[in-house]
């Protein structure tokens, strides 16, 4: 398939799973309202919820991609800790079945980032570490000094499935996601480590993982540490 084909065939499958069970519901709920149950109406309004979010969220990555548009970002001092903790909130609570662990060095100083970008970055990937994980798995996220000087390293270790070095470079293109006995289960998109590493380096930061010696995977993200010039740059996807 060329790549024209393969963007439509992801887009119009990613488009429909969620509209076909928006409209089932919507049809199941009109036709059998008084024979329904109350918590089936909810149960039934949640699975609309839910699938309207995922469709929101397909939108809004296709819109960021294709438009070409370069996107502002504004660097400023800002405090990881702060930034992190609310984005492992937010993925606790999406996915409680999993152990969410954080420790940072107190000696790191200020992040030089864009504290939403910066969050987007984490999100995506404590989510993936999520998503390809067998329930009940723990997930680690570290902060501290990188190895060069200048940087901050941020790591987020799980216990999933790990990735084969022969699709390396294959994860970070658009739409593409890579078979494991996960991907079927999970919903995706193959969008977002592509834009999580665009995001990465337009803050002139880089990123990169290693499967670890047991299971799972590590992702690491270096990025710089506070400098006194507020900077501003864009993101071009
Ligand atoms: P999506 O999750 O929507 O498929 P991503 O761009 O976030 O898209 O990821 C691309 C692919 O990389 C996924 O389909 C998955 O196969 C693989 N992947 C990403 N993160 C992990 C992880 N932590 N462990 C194992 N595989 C992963």
């Amino acid at each position: 398939m060329s790549k024209q084909e393969d963007f439509v065939a992801t887009v119009s499958h990613e488009l429909r799973t969620p509209l076909t069970s928006i409209r089932g519901f919507a049809q199941t709920m009109l036709a059998s309202w008084d024979k329904l149950s109350e918590d089936d109406k909810k149960k039934f309004i949640k699975i609309i919820e839910e699938q309207s979010n995922r469709l929101i969220g397909l939108v809004e990555n296709i819109l960021s991609v294709s438009s070409g548009a370069s996107n502002k970002l504004v660097l400023k001092k800002v405090n990881l800790k702060q930034a992190i903790e609310p984005v492992i909130k937010i993925i606790s609570q999406k996915y409680p079945d999993y152990s969410i662990s954080f420790s940072i060095n107190p000696k790191l100083p200020e992040g030089m980032l864009d504290n939403e970008r910066f969050q987007q970055i984490v999100m995506n990937l404590l989510e993936n570490a999520c998503k390809y994980s067998p329930k009940a798995s723990q997930v680690f996220v570290s902060c501290d000094f990188a190895d060069n000087e200048g940087f901050f390293s941020l790591k987020i270790k799980d216990e999933g499935v790990g990735i084969s070095p022969e699709n390396k470079d294959k994860i970070f293109q658009k739409f593409s996601r890579v078979d494991n006995p996960l991907t079927r289960s999970v919903q995706g998109n193959g969008l977002g480590l592509y834009i999580t590493k665009k995001l990465v380096e337009s803050m002139k930061g880089r990123i990169d993982f290693k499967n670890n010696n047991d299971k799972g995977t590590t992702f690491e993200v270096k990025l710089p540490l506070y400098n006194p010039e507020e900077q501003v740059c864009s993101v071009v996807y």
